[in-house]
């Protein structure tokens, strides 16, 4: 396992097989999955794990692919003696692709040694690859990394996880010597559309704690997430005939323009915070002289402040209602939908599955890179659901995008990250 050359593990092979399948998920649709496509890709992965000899593989109704790897010990005799219960683990990637950028027909193109110099791909001369823009590709200088053609996205995002974990099981399957207790695997549909935890069944699933493969960079473990709530400020004008609306009328166009005039502009929104910094983000107005609703996304780490960025919006919103005259019959007021919550809160409580993780990273020579996501990802909402799930690292880089791209040494040094998790000495 310390040697690695080309496709051991077959990692890269897979990879470069599973984005030749459409499967591009749909914000817009109602049905799930969200496209019919994606369960090409599922069926195909339940055949391969059978193949492997996961005995128990199966696809459900909506597209999720759940399988076992059996234990090589005995869980209950062998290591009963000295911790109290061996941990199921549960591993999963996701199979749709973003709906940001084509996932059809994709050509994915191995560059067995590169080189470092601007890789044009083929299919779309304007589409340069540079170190320039990527320093991360420097780290591959002379190795193998894999890009698409040009006219749509490579797919790494998260069939780089998938290959991972089907290859994983390969080599566990190939080395039984290696002793371990059962793992579960789990591939899911429409993570891209926010809705790829929907419906897992956690029951059938049995698993303690999970890990998506979903990461980026080579050390980079995720375990930490923004909690996120969405607010509708409702503002209710009066409404009057504009020709006899003297003294009558208050225009909540007007209003609403205020209110947003009044918010502040340096700091408290996306263009001005990051690292751990929250913020409020006004993202869609509707509505006319009578009503308007205006949504703010509302961010942070911290779930209590969340409460404080709302009860401050209303506070804006009802200070430039009570400092106009104009607007004295005019309301204001608002609705908080809860979205998702920092994965952080419930992976606290399961320090054994961040130890196991960080510990293998060091085993297998890999310098963690712990940073929180400026964002939610299913791991945050499985977390919420009954799986404590932190992300670790493939390799994906460029992410929803042409210029998308990988290193098959980053895949590989995952799958050996993995073995180094459930490997029991
Ligand atoms: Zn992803």
């Amino acid at each position: 396992m310390l040697t690695m050359e080309w496709n051991e593990f077959g990692v890269a092979e897979r990879l470069m097989r599973y984005v030749q399948i459409d499967t591009q998920s749909d914000p817009n649709s109602t049905s799930f999955p969200s496209t019919e496509k994606q369960k090409n890709l599922a069926q195909l992965l339940l055949n391969e794990l059978k193949e492997i000899g996961l005995e128990d593989a199966e696809m459900d109704v909506n597209g999720y692919v759940m399988a076992t790897i059996p234990g090589t010990i005995d869980i209950n005799t062998e290591i009963a003696t000295e911790t109290t219960k061996l941990p199921v683990i549960c591993f999963c990637a996701h199979i749709d692709t973003a709906p940001d950028c084509s996932g059809t027909d994709v050509k994915p193109i191995l560059h067995k040694k590169y080189t470092g110099a601007p890789i044009v791909l083929p299919d779309d001369a304007s589409q340069i690859i540079t170190v320039d823009q990527y320093p991360y590709l420097k780290n591959f200088i002379g190795k193998e990394i894999i890009t698409a053609s040009g006219k749509t996205l490579l797919g790494s995002d998260d069939k780089a996880g998938v290959a991972i974990l089907v290859s994983f099981a390969s080599y566990l399957m190939n080395h039984p010597a290696i002793k371990h207790g059962p793992i579960k695997l789990l591939f899911t549909p429409d993570e891209e559309v926010g809705r790829g935890a929907d419906f897992i069944d956690f029951k059938k699933l049995n698993a303690d704690f999970g890990y998506t493969l979903d990461g980026g960079a080579l050390g980079c473990f995720e375990m930490e997430s923004f909690s996120a709530d969405q607010l509708i400020l409702t503002i209710d004008g009066v409404m009057a005939h504009p020709g006899s609306a003297k003294g009558v009328m208050q225009n909540a166009i007007k209003i609403a323009a205020d209110i947003i005039a009044a918010l502040p502009k340096a700091e408290w929104c996306p263009e001005h915070t990051e690292g751990k910094e929250g913020f409020v983000h006004p993202t869609n107005m509707e509505g006319g002289a009578e009503q308007v609703q205006i949504e703010f996304l509302i961010r942070d780490f911290d779930t209590s402040n969340l409460a404080i960025y709302e009860e401050r919006i209303l506070q804006i919103a009802k200070s430039v209602v009570q400092q106009n005259p104009n607007y004295d019959r005019a309301e204001v007021s608002i609705q908080v939908k809860q979205q998702y919550r920092n994965m952080r809160e419930v992976i606290d409580q399961y320090p054994q599955m961040v130890e196991l993780a960080l510990s293998a990273y060091k085993k297998a020579g890999i310098v963690p890179v712990i940073e929180p996501i400026r964002g939610g990802t299913d791991g945050s909402r499985m977390s919420f659901m009954g799986l404590p799930t932190a992300n670790i690292f493939t390799g994906m880089q460029a992410i929803h995008s042409k210029h998308e791209w990988i290193g098959v040494s980053d895949m590989q040094q995952a799958i050996q990250v993995l073995a180094y998790m459930v490997e029991i000495n």
